[in-house]
Parts: C-alpha cells; structure tokens; sequence
C-alpha cells in the first residue's frame, strides 16, 4: 500500500488578474474532491499517523490519505475548513510564521509570488489546532533554505517552530520545505531542529520505510478536473 499526501495551496476563487491561478482551487472544486474521497471510502490521517505507517506498521483504516496546505492562507480557514469539518475529514496546515496575521501581504518579495493574500491569524490557528487540525511549519520567511547559510535554515527551523509551540502549547512535529526547495544539510538540519518528519514537492505517494524527511506529496491544483483528481488519487504511484 502506498499513501496519498495531497497539497493544496489556496481555497479560493481568483481574482480576475491574480498571478499563478494555479495555486487557487477553488471552494466548489475542493468540495467536490473531499466528495470523491469520501465516496470513494478514503479516511484522512494526521502526519503522526504516517511516521507509524513509515515504520511499516499496519494502518487502522483501509484507505488512508493525508491532507496538506502550504503557506497559511486565511482561505483554508474560510472555505475549506467548514468543507473539511462537514466531511468528518481532518488536515495540515504549514505555515511561514512571519506572515501569521498579515492582511493583504505578499508571501514572495522576488517577484516570484506578487499577489498579495490575508495569512490566517493566531486565533484562527487555534480554532483549526483545536479542532485536530495538525500545525506545522513552513519557516519564518519563506525563503529558499537550500541557498542559506547553516545559521540561518537553523533559525528558519527553530524560531518558527518555537512560535507556533508558545501559542498552541502543543509539540510542532512536522516542516514542509518553502517551493519544496532541500538538500542533504537542510535535511539534517530539520532533524537536528527537533522535527520527526518533513514534506516535499516530490511527485508521488507515500511507502513504508521512506525517508521521514523526503515525503513526496500530490500537488492538486486549480486546473485539474474531476478526472485529473481521480488519476491522482487512484493510480498515481
Ligand atoms: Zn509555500
């Protein structure tokens, strides 16, 4: 058995010229695809549930899958929380600290993400933590940690995971790498920063005994049909 891990980024409808559309899927999409899931008989599983899968122990349920959003956009909360909440389903969400309740602010200042989105705030981080939405971080900043200094992809690690720790009073386990940008030092360095297991862009499912820092996920994004969504699920390997 193989694990789908699915990634999302914004639960939105687009503006009429917002950059990289893709990103969006939109509120009526997502729900029709945790239908699919649902129809289809998928019971979503949290991170620590995965690890146990990755020691290669047998899973409680039958079709498990992980749901992942990137960045900490205030769109999860919005649209796909209520979405999430309505099937039974539960999620991750990583999230670059710094932007932690910024209004209308641009996730990227090269230029390589200029549209400004609302970033969820502490009290919605809470809501979503409390519910058994699981937190993880996505950095401080957002940067490229494979182009950084060693002090600083520690800092990156550390000070983000140690915010989000002091407002949850929970353990923050689990990284997913800012544009699935990694090498081997910054593999390392996510370990020595006290996480159990960090999430890729790498394309593909989940197998037992891979790599807890090197997780491959399943991009879903706004182009993608009801057929794209089914390939994804069913027979991407
Ligand atoms: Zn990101």
């Amino acid at each position: 058995m193989k694990i789908p891990v699915l990634y999302y980024h914004k639960i939105d409808n687009p503006e009429k010229n917002a950059v990289l559309k893709g990103l969006y899927v939109t509120p009526s999409q997502f729900e029709m695809q945790m239908k699919i899931l649902k129809f289809l008989g998928f019971s979503t599983i949290t991170p620590d549930d995965l690890l146990f899968f990755l020691k290669g122990h047998k899973m409680q349920v039958r079709k498990p899958v992980v749901i992942t959003f990137d960045d900490g956009y205030e769109n999860n909360y919005i649209h796909a929380f209520p979405i999430l909440k309505s099937y039974g389903f539960t999620a991750t969400v990583f999230i670059s600290t710094r932007f932690i309740g910024r209004k209308n602010a641009v996730l990227e200042e090269k230029g390589k993400e200029s549209w400004p989105e609302d970033f969820l705030g502490e009290k919605e981080i809470l809501e979503l933590s409390d519910y058994g939405i699981t937190i993880g971080s996505h950095g401080l900043n957002h940067y490229f940690l494979d182009e950084l200094e060693k002090n600083v992809v520690a800092k990156e690690l550390i000070a983000s995971k140690a915010y989000l720790e002091g407002f949850l009073k929970k353990n923050v386990c689990f990284f997913s790498y800012p544009y699935g940008r990694y090498n081997a030092n910054v593999m390392e360095a996510v370990k020595n920063a006290g996480y159990k297991g960090a999430f890729t862009t790498g394309r593909g499912k989940v197998a037992a005994y891979d790599n807890a820092f090197e997780l491959k996920r399943i991009p879903v994004n706004g182009y993608n049909t009801v057929f794209n969504f089914l390939y994804k699920i069913i027979f991407l390997q």
